[in-house]
């Protein structure tokens, strides 16, 4: 049986990791959402180079797509690399490996759900690793294809 100092020891040990967990996962969830938003911009101003209008962010689709172009029936997610696991770029973080394995994989499988949904709604799906925002043209010749430009 433990004694009461190794249990109150134990107790504040857990109370410790899991503020650690939490504050990491604010942490993280802080740097992504800077990272998607920054993808995000860069896409928009890609957009506006080109001259391609009739897009609107953030609507109210299952997944929240980046850009939406309602009358082409069009949806583009900027998918970081990391994030995503893009199989490019990602590499598997070498700490907490259980904890971003976990995270990683649930983003994975939503990402497929959401296209899944999108596609059965009659949606074309586009998504841009966030790598690929350094050839502009690729993705602009893609985009300028699904939306018959
Ligand atoms: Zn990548």
């Amino acid at each position: 049986m433990l004694s009461a100092c190794t249990t109150s020891h134990l107790i504040s040990m857990t109370r410790m990791c899991l503020r650690t967990t939490k504050a990491r996962s604010q942490l993280m969830s802080k740097i992504r959402s800077r990272g998607n938003k920054e993808t995000e911009m860069r896409l928009l101003a890609l957009l506006r180079k080109a001259g391609i209008s009739g897009w609107r962010r953030h609507q109210a689709l299952i997944g929240k797509p980046d850009f939406t172009f309602r009358s082409a029936r069009v949806v583009v997610f900027v998918d970081g690399c990391f994030w995503h696991a893009c199989p490019r770029c990602f590499k598997p973080p070498k700490t907490n490996r259980k904890y971003w394995n976990a995270k990683i994989a649930r983003n994975i499988r939503r990402d497929r759900t959401v296209t899944q949904a999108l596609r059965s709604s009659g949606w074309r799906v586009v998504r841009i690793w966030s790598h690929q925002l350094s050839k502009p043209a690729a993705i602009m010749a893609r985009l300028s294809k699904t939306l018959e430009l």
